[in-house]
């Protein structure tokens, strides 16, 4: 598997060991931990507000390894062995059975990819590898002929239900790619292990994707900052939103990109052209109940842009907001339901 160095969680920043207690108070008053660790080639960090004896920490932190895990058994395009991975390499077109987990995936990916008119896109794996993304990055981006023939490898219509546990592929060729919403489907799963722990008060993160639940150990919603999209400076925040039951996903071209002969490359691909995106979209941040969601949208708004982004978003009912490259410095839009998570309560 391949392991990047993790990438910093934006937006929020308190990396630390893997449990630890933050807050002292005298018992029973609810405490905050910490719980982080590497995951799906980048970090977690979990805030929990509980009570919890020195076993239930253990067990909390146990079940939240636990269940990244099993996560990066069934999610994982990096590992051959995954069920993900077996599917991509698969050939038959025969129907092929998927665990709960793969299927919510596939459900969420595809509804995602018919109502953004095929912007977002999970079969765009092998343009992402081709473009010197992905975990089979090519050296040189591909040429006219190259790029034509893996178009014809791309395209989430080539994809069908095969009854109501498994999927089939339409083409041999396709392969799927989950980068796009799988950190934020792990940590909705974290947040359905926490839940079930009788845990109704955590700040999720993985990869930057966040969930907030309750309120934090201060007793208000949890502040979370959105980054000012800078390549190679200092995390600094450009917008501070408080969640209370709410997700935050942010999309953007200043982390991961490559520079090729001069030329700057995003790792988000438009499929409408097969390849990376150029407008001047920097970031943009998107707010959803649930994060699996809110990470599909918010590279959904990326490859759309900021005018078509900004419009869909606003069609969607999306909390969203957008930095934009402009002569000298960013330009900024938000959705009118935007506003509202901006304010403390
Ligand atoms: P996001 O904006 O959330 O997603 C961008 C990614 O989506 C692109 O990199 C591309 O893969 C894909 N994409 C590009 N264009 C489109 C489009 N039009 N529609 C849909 N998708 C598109 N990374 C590693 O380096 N090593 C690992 O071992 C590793 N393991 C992983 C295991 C799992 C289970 C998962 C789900 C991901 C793993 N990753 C790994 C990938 C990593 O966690 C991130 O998902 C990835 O780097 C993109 O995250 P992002 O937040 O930067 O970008």
């Amino acid at each position: 598997m391949t392991r990047r160095a993790p990438r910093s969680a934006r937006r929020f920043l308190l990396l630390a060991p893997s449990i630890c207690a933050v807050l002292a108070a005298c018992s029973p008053q609810p405490r905050e931990y910490l719980f982080s660790g590497p995951a799906m080639g980048t970090q977690y960090n979990i805030k929990v507000v509980a009570v919890l004896s020195a076993r239930e920490l253990q067990a909390v932190d146990q079940a939240i390894r636990d269940v990244l895990a099993a996560l990066d058994t069934k999610l994982s395009n990096y590992r051959p062995d995954s069920e993900l991975s077996r599917f991509n390499q698969d050939t038959s077109c025969q129907p092929f059975a998927l665990s709960p987990e793969t299927e919510q995936v596939f459900r969420i990916a595809l509804r995602i990819a018919r109502e953004s008119g095929g912007a977002f896109d999970i079969t765009v794996g092998p343009l992402v590898d081709a473009w010197g993304f992905g975990p089979h990055p090519a050296a040189q981006p591909p040429g006219d002929a190259e790029l034509a023939a893996l178009r014809e490898r791309v395209g989430y219509q080539h994809l069908e239900w095969a009854g109501e546990h498994a999927i089939r592929k339409k083409r041999p060729e396709i392969q799927c790619d989950f980068s796009a919403l799988g950190p934020g489907y792990g940590v909705d799963c974290i947040a359905r292990a926490l839940e079930q722990r009788g845990i109704h008060r955590y700040m999720a993160e993985l990869g930057g994707e966040v969930l907030a639940k309750g309120l934090n150990a201060g007793g208000v919603p949890w502040r979370i900052g959105i980054e000012r999209p800078v390549s190679g400076e200092e995390e600094s925040i450009q917008r501070t939103v408080h969640l209370r039951d709410m997700a935050v996903a942010t999309s953007g071209d200043y982390r991961n990109y490559r520079e090729v002969n001069g030329v700057r490359y995003s790792h988000h691909i438009d499929p409408a052209t097969g390849r990376p995106l150029t407008h001047p979209l920097a970031s943009v941040s998107v707010l959803h109940p649930h994060c699996a969601e809110a990470d599909a949208y918010a590279t959904t708004l990326m490859v759309l842009g900021p005018d078509k982004g900004l419009a869909f978003a606003e069609a969607q009912h999306l909390p969203a907001y957008f930095i934009v490259h402009k002569e000298g410095g960013f330009e900024e839009r938000a959705t009118p339901d935007f506003a509202q998570y901006e304010q403390a309560r």
